[in-house]
């Protein structure tokens, strides 16, 4: 009796950890590909294979600011994606709705993590090339959504600052190479000239690679 007992509670254990170890391993998936290693937390196995493929797109210098991210249901009404950065421990925590994960929200966010690891020479170089500081805030209400793109900008969103700048930039290229559909588009101005420099920018600090860089490229010649 006193044996049995004692078996049962060696199994009740063992059933504990398993459910535990297995409810941990649900919420707390690992994406690693080196060198890089990012956790994603709350999500399911779909979801994740869903963020993997997205993040197996980018550079690896890109996904290498990135620590976690975390699936949540609901952020901010204007908010379906955030990135902080951790100053201290110099790494990038990214928050997604999850309606989100489908869309190019990941790329816009892994791209903010990168650019805000990138030294001052390469948001001098971004300020030059297109002639801007003339980010005004939110524009959403200042700015006619039909007209974009214009001038190199991307979208309303992007004429807030420097940071949203790149990032609607950064998710349109990879909205291009997806063929995804949104309106976060390309421009198709093949008369100006600042669109291949754009992209060259992107290829130079690293958001993309040689083989993007070309294949977006083609839309410009
Ligand atoms: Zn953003």
């Amino acid at each position: 009796m006193q044996k049995n007992r004692g078996t049962e509670i060696i199994f009740g254990l063992i059933f504990a950890v398993s459910a535990i170890s297995g409810y941990l391993a649900y919420r707390y998936h690992q994406y690693i590909t080196e060198p890089v290693t990012i956790r994603i937390c709350n999500a399911n196995e779909s979801e994740v294979n869903l963020i993997n493929q997205k993040l197996e797109q980018m550079t690896s210098g890109a996904r290498g600011e990135v620590d976690i991210i975390f699936v949540v249901e609901k952020l901010s009404p204007n908010n379906s994606g955030q990135c902080m950065k951790n100053a201290k421990l110099d790494f990038c925590t990214i928050v997604i709705e999850r309606h989100s994960l489908g869309g190019g929200t990941i790329w816009h966010e892994v791209f903010h993590a990168h650019f805000l690891s990138l030294p001052e020479k390469a948001k001098r170089e971004w300020r030059a090339m297109l002639g801007r500081p003339d980010y005004i805030g939110d524009a959403w209400d200042k700015e006619n959504l039909a007209a974009f793109p214009h001038d190199g900008l991307i979208s309303p969103y992007g004429r807030k600052n420097i940071d949203e700048d790149v990032a609607t930039w950064g998710e349109a290229i990879h909205n291009h190479l997806n063929d995804q559909l949104s309106w976060l588009r390309l421009p198709f101005d093949k008369q100006n000239p600042i669109y291949p420099q754009i992209l060259a920018w992107f290829l130079k600090w690293d958001f993309i690679n040689q083989k993007q860089h070309d294949r977006v490229n083609e839309i410009f010649n």
